[in-house]
């Protein structure tokens, strides 16, 4: 097939690069040059790296980044030998990572030349550097903070429930915006966070309130003047929450309610003990606090328990008073995830409306 004897090894069946056997060339000349050894600086903080003098995100674990950044590196820096058209970085196999110091990575690459094809493992030297990137250390000294978000309850105090959801509102911020958020303190009050762009901290301010209702109030607080002009200050943004759900049972004016959710002006509750409905301020709220609806069954809140959900009406059995009930769908506020025929419901009744609140803890066989 091939008619050529290569010089070196003698053989005459493989095909040639230049005037030796693909094998003899790549241990004569190799299939490419790459650096012997490469420095890796990298943020022990946040895992983002260094790259011509700029800081660039990591991409997972260090070993990870590194392989990236390893990628980028050489094949820039990736040079085919004489006879090599074309070479390239086929696979980097970086060993886990756990701290600074030299490591050695075995590098596979290709290269190619008409349709031969010829591949070879380097081995480079990285020398890993770990440091604090400018911006994880601005968050460790907590300066250069532009704006404060202050997350204010309405309602007694933030549960861990509605934590885990402001983690999530500002996990899903997105990287840009995320990166511009200095800290996250739980303080006596709630919840303070810093953060580096006063437009991302008006973001936050609107997103929680989109997600629980409540008010954001503004301030400004001059600290100096911009070089070219201008004040410069830090916008506080106070945003109350209302950190309670439709159907909770709360104290108001030292006596139960149930709210009901956001009005224009304040809030809607229901005097469970007149059987009123009250709109509220949600400064008023300050010093209420969340009951639990189980502790006032009696006190005009009932255990019913769903016997049938059928042609539009839901029908109840009242087991305190051994009466049955059929209400209207329609008439039914459901503060309840679904309801299940046979569960007991802790309901109160205001005028045709019913209100199921949450469900019942009921002990078998009482
Ligand atoms: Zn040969
Ligand atoms: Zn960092």
């Amino acid at each position: 097939m091939y008619s050529r004897i290569c010089p070196r090894c003698g053989r005459g069946d493989r095909p040639f690069i230049g005037f030796l056997c693909n094998l003899c060339y790549v241990n004569e000349f190799g299939v490419a040059e790459i650096p012997r050894s490469i420095d890796f600086t990298y943020c022990r903080v946040c895992g983002s790296y260094k790259y011509q003098g700029l800081w660039v995100e990591g991409v997972g674990s260090v070993s990870e980044t590194l392989s990236e950044y390893l990628l980028i590196v050489l094949s820039q820096k990736i040079k085919p030998t004489r006879y090599i058209e074309e070479a390239w970085v086929k696979d980097i196999s970086v060993s886990v990572v756990g701290e600074p110091g030299i490591h050695d990575v075995k590098v596979r690459l290709a290269g190619k030349t008409g349709n031969v094809e010829v591949e070879e493992v380097k081995t480079v030297k990285v020398k890993a550097l770990t440091t604090i990137c400018p911006s994880c250390s601005k968050k460790a000294t907590k300066t250069g903070y532009n704006a404060i978000v202050q997350v204010r309850p309405a309602i007694g105090s933030l549960d861990s429930a509605f934590k885990a959801e402001l983690w999530s509102i500002l996990e899903d911020l997105g990287v840009r915006a995320r990166s511009s958020i200095i800290s996250v303190d739980e303080v006596k009050e709630g919840v303070d966070i810093l953060v580096d762009d006063q437009n991302v901290a008006r973001v936050i301010a609107s997103k929680l309130k989109a997600k629980w209702g409540g008010v954001v109030n503004a301030s400004f607080k001059i600290t100096g003047s911009k070089p070219g002009g201008g004040r410069k200050g830090v916008l506080a943004l106070s945003v109350k929450v209302l950190n309670v759900r439709a159907g909770t049972l709360l104290s108001y004016m030292g006596s139960p309610h149930i709210y009901v959710g956001p009005t224009s002006r304040g809030v809607l509750l229901v005097d469970v003990g007149k059987g009123l409905t009250v709109e509220a301020k949600l400064e008023d709220l300050a010093r209420s606090r969340v009951l639990d609806a189980g502790d006032y069954v009696g006190y005009n809140i009932l255990v019913y328990r769903l016997t049938a959900d059928l042609g539009g009406s839901l029908y109840f059995m009242d087991e305190s008073r051994g009466s049955k009930v059929e209400v209207e769908r329609g008439k039914v506020k459901l503060y309840v995830d679904s309801l299940k025929v046979g569960g007991y419901y802790l309901v109160y009744q205001l005028g045709d409306q019913l209100y199921i609140l949450g469900e019942a803890r009921v002990e078998q066989g009482s």
